[in-house]
């Protein structure tokens, strides 16, 4: 299972298939932000990490700007990155509170993906380019042989699940809305939980806290 991950993601990071997507992150690469001018940024398609082996799955949205999109790695290099691993660590589910850079010697309890692998620009994917996208989606799910628990990080995150589970099942999607600490057991046995997505602006209005999170990622834990 290791080696089609493998594959999976060659084939991720090599894709075009969005222009306008293509376009923002290799413009985002090339102009930097001022505090990251002597990093060679990534500007590619981020593919998901982690442990194929594992259970569990943590879905996100998309690469960050100066996070994802500079380190190559999603939830590495940001500011949601800093709060997500403070929390993962505090669960016991990360083996470290910080996420910088590929080789920071992060291992993780689980694999990490995202539904988009590409920078959008407001951080906002269209429908064409979250369709378009599902497929790489799709593709690392099926590496991932023991998956049982899906935690999709924000709505279009644990959408993009329920969107996969859709094409070998009939469900409704407004069978199952999104909020944070929900749970739901999908006919595919997979049992899907959300969570707030960890952005600045959720932690900042507090609309998610340290303590929330933390909360809700041991019980989860403990499923694992
Ligand atoms: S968003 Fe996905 S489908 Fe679109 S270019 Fe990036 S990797 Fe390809």
């Amino acid at each position: 299972m290791v080696q089609n991950i493998h594959k999976v993601r060659s084939e991720v990071i090599k894709c075009v298939e969005c222009p306008r997507l293509v376009s923002f992150r290799t413009k985002i690469a090339q102009e930097k932000r001022k505090s990251y001018m002597d990093w060679d940024y990534w500007g590619k398609p981020v593919p998901g990490y982690g442990d194929p082996n594992s259970n569990l799955l943590i879905l996100g949205l998309a690469p960050a700007a100066h996070g994802g999109n500079r380190t190559g790695r999603v939830f590495t290099g940001d500011k949601s990155a800093d709060f997500l691993f403070k929390c993962l660590h505090a669960a016991g589910m990360a083996n470290q509170a910080d996420s910088t850079s590929r080789d920071d010697g992060l291992t993780l309890a689980g694999f990490m993906s995202v539904a988009v692998k590409c920078v959008p620009p407001g951080d906002k994917p269209t429908a064409q380019e979250r369709n378009n996208c599902a497929k790489h989606l799709a593709s690392e799910i099926e590496c991932l042989p023991n998956l049982k628990i899906v935690l999709g990080l924000g709505k279009i995150g644990f959408e993009s699940f329920l969107h996969f589970s859709r094409k070998s099942f009939d469900i409704k999607m407004k069978d199952y809305p999104f909020k944070h600490g929900v749970g739901y057991n999908l006919p595919n046995g997979i049992a899907l939980y959300g969570a707030y997505h960890p952005s600045p602006r959720n932690v900042n209005t507090k609309t998610i806290t340290f303590d929330m999170m933390v909360k809700f990622l041991k019980k989860l834990k403990n499923e694992i």
